[in-house]
């Protein structure tokens, strides 16, 4: 089974009706680029850039930043590099002098809530990701957003290491897309005015459907309720899609929904074109979309979304999980 997948490293990502699909990689530190290119990733869709701040006293200054996130581009030789900025809080904790510890993390200042309660740290790292794409295609993407006034004082922040940069007469690419991680229900039930202010939309499923759900995603006492197929939570992915869609703006899944060959179907038929997930699952997600017609795989998911019956809706997803293209 692994040497049938292997053959399929350079074939394209493409549906049986002609659909293109984007399969990029998640990464966790920039040496990780190398692997992600040799698995056939065509872009680098997160990479989630806290590590670089975690299990640590002192945090990065803009020229580490800069070299690690550099390395990541050169890595990608020419592939898109999907930036996240600092997504610390919760889950992701850095050493207490830097944030304090609120009492319902997952809630609390975290990822943008802590970078616009920091601006001297979300600066450093604004300017080291806008350095870093001198050297090859960056897109930055910030996570966690819930309001509109969050994205734009993020905006404001990034012309202002922009003009930074610039009067100290550095390179950057100046058109850098910027994005934001759809993550909070939130963000999904607006999406369109998330895509009227931003460049791409990258859906980060493990946080919403904790928050969708209320489940917490790391508490294991709860972990048998922590269903991405819960209707709501589909209906909020299916929602954001089409916002993305309607705006000619690109969206993406990088949760680990992402990378379940399980739900490359449901994704498909929801118009989903851009994946990004562990390297591992690259190949097994590309052979379920080489087998998938998405034209007739449309219908039959926007059949499931009308129901919120569990039964009903496993049933429709059993069938669309076996059914020949
Ligand atoms: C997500 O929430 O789905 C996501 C991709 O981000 P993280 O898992 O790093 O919170
Ligand atoms: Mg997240």
């Amino acid at each position: 089974e692994r040497d049938r997948l292997r053959r399929l490293l350079r074939v394209p990502a493409a549906t049986l009706d002609g659909q293109a699909i984007q399969l990029h990689a998640n990464i966790e530190l920039p040496g990780e680029a190398g692997q992600a290119l040799e698995a056939g990733a065509e872009g680098v869709g997160l990479f989630r850039s806290e590590f670089l701040f975690m299990n640590r006293r002192e945090l990065p200054g803009e020229d580490e930043q800069y070299e690690a996130y550099r390395e990541a581009v050169l890595g990608m030789q020419g592939r898109p590099v999907t930036v996240r900025t600092i997504d610390v809080g919760a889950d992701k904790e850095l050493a207490s002098e830097h944030g304090a510890v609120s009492p319902n993390p997952a809630l609390g200042r975290r990822a943008i809530r802590y970078c616009l309660a920091a601006p001297a740290v979300f600066l450093t790292q604004l300017r080291a990701i806008l350095r870093a794409s001198a050297h090859g295609p960056v897109r930055l993407l910030i996570p966690m957003l819930a309001h509109g006034h969050e994205i734009e004082q993020a905006l404001q922040l990034i012309d202002q290491a922009r003009a930074q940069l610039a009067e100290r007469r550095i390179a950057f690419d100046a058109q850098m897309p910027v994005g934001g991680m759809v993550e909070i229900p939130a963000a999904a039930l607006t999406a369109g005015l998330f895509v009227r202010r931003l460049d791409f939309l990258s859906i980060g499923t493990n946080d919403l459907i904790q928050y969708t759900l209320a489940i917490d995603r790391a508490d294991h006492e709860v972990a048998a309720l922590y269903d991405p197929f819960h209707p709501a939570v589909l209906r909020l992915i299916a929602m954001t899609i089409r916002a993305g869609r309607k705006a000619g703006k690109p969206v993406a899944v990088c949760g680990e929904m992402a990378g379940d060959w399980g739900a490359t179907r449901l994704l498909l038929g929801m118009g989903l074109t851009q994946f990004s997930m562990h390297q591992a699952s690259l190949l097994r997600v590309k052979q379920e979309i080489l087998r998938a017609d998405a034209s007739k795989l449309a219908p039959k998911v926007s059949r499931l979304l009308s129901s919120d019956e569990p039964a009903r809706v496993a049933a429709m997803l059993a069938k669309l999980r076996a059914d020949a293209p």
